[in-house]
């Protein structure tokens, strides 16, 4: 296939737009879970799949780090909407040549998971190939307090948070993360979030996702965008964190006065936020000097 995945994206969201006959779609495809109207509060409903040799390695990775990601990029979804996830399936496509606990083994890493984060595994498919593994997790939640935080609010002037180091997710944190559910949840009934986003594709790519969505651009600070360290403790660059995927840590907005008062929270149950910038009228996204930001990130099926 030729066709870059947004333009797959964009099709398909065209073909989806026309099937909505009960009209309980609020917010389709284009935010991190979809939003379904219900009576009693609305449901979260996304989906991820993780392919063996794109999303990890099954030669030289714990089959348990493979089923613990598998649901953490789904919670990590369901937290960028600020909602409480509820309940998981579980498919999974098994090569034919594999030992007979290796999918017990990924089972067993995300049941771990969805003890911890009380999530039910209830439900699922299992099928048995010739090809690479593939397991795709189905997730269902829902929204809290003012209802989900879209990607869609951001207003020139808020000022542009990040809920941890980005960048290197390779090295191993891609396998071993924690989604930021209580975090977002904390954020959301304190502030008002006026937009969010989990950061899978790299910064600069899931921001501009929020600008498409908000409209206008954003100005980073670069001193200020925090950096993973390296096994030999030196930073990453600042294109790395911008560009790797996989941080799984939360970008989200708030207005100024809003971010004067986060600053100095102590209560807050993450680790150090860090303000990186702010949204402007203009468009794009640049560094406060001026110098435009090229970077594109993590395009799936094309790298
Ligand atoms: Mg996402």
């Amino acid at each position: 296939m030729t066709l870059p995945e947004t333009r797959l994206i964009e099709k398909i969201k065209k073909m989806a737009a026309g099937t909505d006959s009960r009209k309980r779609l609020i917010t389709g495809i284009g935010d991190d879970t979809a939003v379904l109207k219900r009576p009693g509060g609305n449901l979260l409903f996304a989906a991820d799949m993780l392919m063996d040799g794109t999303h990890f390695n099954l030669q030289g990775t714990e089959p348990e780090l493979i089923g613990r990601k598998a649901l953490a990029v789904n919670l990590s979804d369901i937290a960028a909407m600020a909602g409480i996830p509820l309940a998981v399936t579980v498919s999974l496509a098994i090569p034919d040549n594999i030992p007979d606990d290796i999918p017990l083994r990924i089972m067993s890493g995300l049941s771990d998971l969805a003890k911890e984060y009380e999530v039910t595994v209830c439900g699922g498919d299992t099928n048995i190939w010739k090809n690479p593994l593939v397991i795709d997790v189905a997730v269902i939640g829902e929204a809290t307090g003012r209802g989900p935080v879209l990607r869609g609010g951001a207003q020139p002037g808020d000022h542009i948070f990040v809920t941890g180091p980005l960048g290197l997710s390779i090295l191993g944190r891609h396998l071993r993360f924690c989604p930021r559910l209580s975090e977002a949840q904390y954020l959301h009934k304190n502030y008002l979030l006026t937009s969010m986003i989990d950061i899978s594709d790299g910064l600069a790519k899931d921001l501009r996702h929020v600008l498409e969505m908000s409209g206008g651009g954003a100005t980073l600070n670069r001193e200020s965008i925090p950096l993973n360290r390296n096994p030999d403790g030196s930073e990453c660059s600042i294109d790395q964190a911008l560009a790797d995927g996989e941080d799984f840590e939360l970008c989200f907005t708030v207005a100024r006065d809003a971010a004067e008062i986060l600053k100095r929270d102590t209560g807050y149950p993450g680790g150090p936020l860090h303000e990186i910038g702010v949204i402007t009228p203009e468009r794009g996204l640049r560094f406060a000097d001026g110098q435009e930001i090229t970077i594109s990130g993590y395009e799936h099926g094309v790298r």
